[in-house]
């Protein structure tokens, strides 16, 4: 049993071990069997993550962050969530080798994958001039000419964004309208560098060591032809890695996971969301590290209230089972003879003297003094104990005991029978008949 599971070794969750390893949570990492270290892994230059000046490259960056997160004690295991259950207080995670491994707390940072166009040559040409960030890449394309392919509002953000560095943004797109709102559409129809392409997919990215264009379809009299080009940038959708999470944990319409305003906290108690997973909009290495470092201090604050919670309840108990002990010796409770066994503790091993009333449910005069003998267990009860026996559920005790009629109270004391009362009376009547046990 552990504190803290994180899914997910992209830059939110290790930043998140980071800062749970040196909070002493002893946190785990599940970190793919084959992605470990996130997207980061499939990109060369990264120029924008703050503290290195002349850049550095993705994977690079990512055994930095692996190295700190290792050096402050997380545990990192290279393999895959298969299974979770998160309904509980302990949060199970099932691995690709089955075994299981169970925590208090879960932090799921699972990322998101930008959707492929599935060509030929789009693989091996990535990040050699097909690049699926605007922001992470568009600076490297100054004055030269590339294309955005994507309908949507963030294909116009894109071509927008990148008009900034390119002297020509082709907008390559399969239908003769677009998808994106209408002040995005305005937009990108008045910048003079955007130029749109309708009715047309993208079939090939050509290049050898850098893209050099693409062949591109018609899609109403299916012309081919090539378009040269200097750059790709994909921009037709992103998909969280949200999977292991249906129906567990509620997600956004943008198919993110939700959370809590700017938390990390999700649907679910105890389980935590942070990177590009919760994040339809700035999807950067930097916000996803920030948001991790947010969902492991959201942790910290969640154990420690759930510690204090346990502790509460805990201290609860205890005194609750302290009470119990206390009424039953002190004989202020009134106890009810349920069984042998409790017979035997609350009026045959009794310390004090035991007043036990027979009563039956049937019995109008004992109802009448069931009222009596609480106030004589409230005004008395450091001298005395009042036990009440109901004669139907406690057959064998009444015979053993000679009742042939109720109400009918006897007293007993180190386990005998001393005197008998038969019949209902008023509480003085009765203190006066108990003077000798009261005194
Ligand atoms: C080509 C490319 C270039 C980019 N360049 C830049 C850049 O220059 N600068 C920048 O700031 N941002 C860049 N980005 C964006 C940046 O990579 C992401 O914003 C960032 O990596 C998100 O971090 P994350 O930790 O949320 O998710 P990810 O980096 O996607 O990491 C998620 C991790 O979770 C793992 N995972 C998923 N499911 C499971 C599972 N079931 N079990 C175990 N592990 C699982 C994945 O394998 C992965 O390792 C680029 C993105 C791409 C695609």
């Amino acid at each position: 049993m552990r504190r803290v599971i994180i899914i997910g070794s992209g830059p939110a969750g290790l930043t998140a071990a980071i800062y749970a390893a040196r909070a002493n949570l002893e946190p785990i990492v599940v970190a793919s069997s084959v992605d470990a270290g996130g997207e980061l892994m499939n990109t060369t230059d990264v120029e924008n993550f703050p503290g290195f000046p002349e850049g550095v490259m993705g994977p690079e960056l990512m055994a930095g962050i692996r190295a700190q997160a290792l050096r402050f004690g997380a545990e990192i295991i290279d393999d895959d969530a298969v299974g979770l259950e998160v309904d509980g207080i302990a949060k199970r995670v099932t691995l690709g080798s089955r075994r299981t491994i169970e925590a208090d707390s879960l932090i799921f940072a699972t990322g998101s994958a930008p959707r492929k166009l599935g060509v030929p040559g789009e693989q091996e040409l990535s990040g050699r001039g097909v690049s699926y960030c605007a922001t992470c890449d568009g600076f490297f394309f100054r004055d030269r000419v590339i294309a955005v392919v994507g309908g949507g509002d963030s294909a116009m953000e894109e071509a927008i964004f990148l008009t900034k560095f390119a002297t020509r943004v082709y907008v390559i797109h399969r239908r003769s309208g677009l998808r994106a709102s209408k002040i995005m559409q305005d937009r990108a129809f008045r910048n003079d560098k955007i130029e749109f392409i309708w009715n047309s997919a993208v079939r090939e990215v050509v290049g050898e060591d850098a893209v050099r264009g693409v062949v591109l379809e018609d899609t109403v009299d299916g012309v081919v032809r090539e378009l040269a080009l200097d750059g790709v940038f994909v921009a037709v959708g992103n998909d969280p890695r949200t999977h292991l999470v249906h129906g567990k944990l509620a997600l956004t319409p943008e198919g993110t996971v939700f959370v809590d305003g700017r938390s990390s906290r999700t649907s679910v108690s105890g389980v935590f969301a942070a990177g590009d997973i919760i994040d339809p909009t700035y999807r950067q290495a930097v916000t996803a590290a920030a948001s991790g470092a947010a969902a492991a201090m959201d942790v910290e604050h969640y154990l420690a209230s759930l510690d204090e919670t346990i502790g509460i309840l805990a201290e609860s108990q205890a005194h609750e089972e302290v009470l119990a002990e206390e009424a039953a010796e002190s004989g202020r409770t009134i106890v009810h003879n349920t069984d042998a066994a409790s017979w035997q503790r609350d009026v045959l091993d009794a310390d004090l003297p035991v007043l036990v009333d027979f009563w039956a449910p049937w019995c109008g005069p004992c109802k009448a003094m069931s009222p009596v003998l609480d106030e004589i267990a409230a005004a008395h009860g450091g001298r005395l104990r009042v036990v009440k026996v109901n004669v139907d559920e406690n057959i064998e005790i009444a015979m053993t005991h000679q009742i042939t009629s109720v109400p009918m109270m006897k007293v007993f004391r180190r386990g005998a029978a001393e005197s008998s009362i038969v019949g209902a009376r008023s509480r003085s009547a009765l203190e006066q008949e108990l003077e000798g046990y009261l005194a």
